[in-house]
């Protein structure tokens, strides 16, 4: 069977790597380098904890998942520091890990079981599975088993055809049994040519790495906070706190422009620092700049018409190998 993948983010790798090890013969069409839009940058947050337990079984099967790659990558992938989410709202989360039997605590500000570099103010879940995804070390794993199928072409046009799908590159057109489209924030016009409608609004998102200070917990678990401002925090490297700030779409909407959105997003998360963070340094010395979809919570979703599978979702590097898994399996038995 060919299979044609588009985009070389981490769905797209992970997707090609897997399809590879079944003996499909697939090519993955990336337009600029891979894992370089959504899946940029050295790092991100592991979790088991999730408001729903289907997502917290999702997350303990790509651990196990995240545990062969770790012997492919011959190094750690996910560094098990612990994950704190913090908010008026954990009862609702613990509920989640307790469907899904998954090991959690709940305590209260000051408890000793909290690493973070900032307090706790409100009743927080402890998720000693969760920790830091090295996603660099995840982007030389997989460019390095996909290499053989990348393919460096913008895809401009999907043409369903009978028994397949004409890829169109500026090269000209291509026929393939099945494509993945795993476009990340370019999926939805690319799947409207193929009859499939995903969503197509996005906003702009950014997120900043401080030092860390002298004396801060270390090494600090990943921290989510969801009272008042969501933020979402870990150490991305040693010494160095990456903060990201959700704003409403008056803030980062779309027709607010990326460098007035990353600007106000800048001064939120150093106002952030300043005012919440004692162990951490408020001088921003790095960002990354992504485009969200709109209002999409966790999950993973997948939607085929005729011979075109749509992967799509948010917060989706803590599910690689899994989505890689499963994506292969779907697109191999045209499920
Ligand atoms: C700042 C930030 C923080 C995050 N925090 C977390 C976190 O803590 N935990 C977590 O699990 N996830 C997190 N995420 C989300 C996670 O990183 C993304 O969900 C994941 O990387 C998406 O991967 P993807 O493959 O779907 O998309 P992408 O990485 O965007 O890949 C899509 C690829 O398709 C290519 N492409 C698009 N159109 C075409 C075309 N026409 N032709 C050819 N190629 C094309 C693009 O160039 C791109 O390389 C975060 C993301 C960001 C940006």
């Amino acid at each position: 069977m060919r299979v044609a993948v588009i985009g070389a983010g981490v769905v797209g790798l992970a997707t090609t790597a897997e399809l590879l090890t079944r003996g499909a013969d697939v090519t993955c069409f990336e337009r600029g380098g891979p894992m370089r839009e959504r899946s940029k940058g050295e790092s991100r947050i592991f979790r088991y904890a999730h408001r729903v337990p289907e997502l917290v079984e999702a997350a303990r099967h790509a651990l196990q998942l995240f545990g062969a790659w770790e012997k492919a990558a011959g190094q750690t992938l996910v560094e098990p520091v612990g994950t704190v989410v913090t908010g008026d709202d954990v009862h609702e989360w613990a509920a989640a890990m307790t469907e899904a039997g998954a090991e959690h605590f709940v305590v209260e500000p000051g408890s000793a079981q909290l690493r973070v570099p900032g307090k706790a103010t409100t009743t927080s879940l402890v998720d000693p599975a969760g920790g830091v995804i090295r996603v660099d070390r995840i982007r030389a794993l997989l460019t390095g088993l996909t290499a053989g199928a990348l393919r460096t072409a913008h895809v401009h046009d999907l043409e369903p055809v009978g028994d397949g799908v004409v890829v169109h590159t500026g090269a000209g057109g291509e026929h393939f049994d099945t494509v993945v489209l795993a476009a990340g924030a370019a999926t939805g016009p690319l799947a409207a040519q193929a009859g499939i409608f995903t969503p197509l609004a996005l906003h702009h998102h950014a997120r900043f790495t401080f030092p860390l200070r002298e004396g801060a917990p270390n090494p600090p678990q990943a921290w989510i906070t969801t009272s008042g401002t969501l933020t979402y925090q870990h150490s991305s490297t040693p010494g160095h706190w990456a903060v990201g700030l959700e704003l409403g779409p008056d803030q980062v909407g779309w027709l607010q422009g990326k460098d007035a959105s990353v600007d106000t997003l800048r001064e939120a998360t150093v106002a952030y620092v300043a005012q919440e963070l004692e162990h951490v340094e408020p001088r921003v010395v790095d960002e990354v700049y992504c485009t969200p979809y709109d209002d999409l919570p966790d999950g993973i979703h997948h939607v085929r018409r005729d011979h075109v599978l749509v992967v799509y979702g948010e917060n989706l590097m803590k599910f690689a190998p899994l989505i890689g898994d499963r994506t292969a399996t779907m697109a191999l038995e045209g499920r």
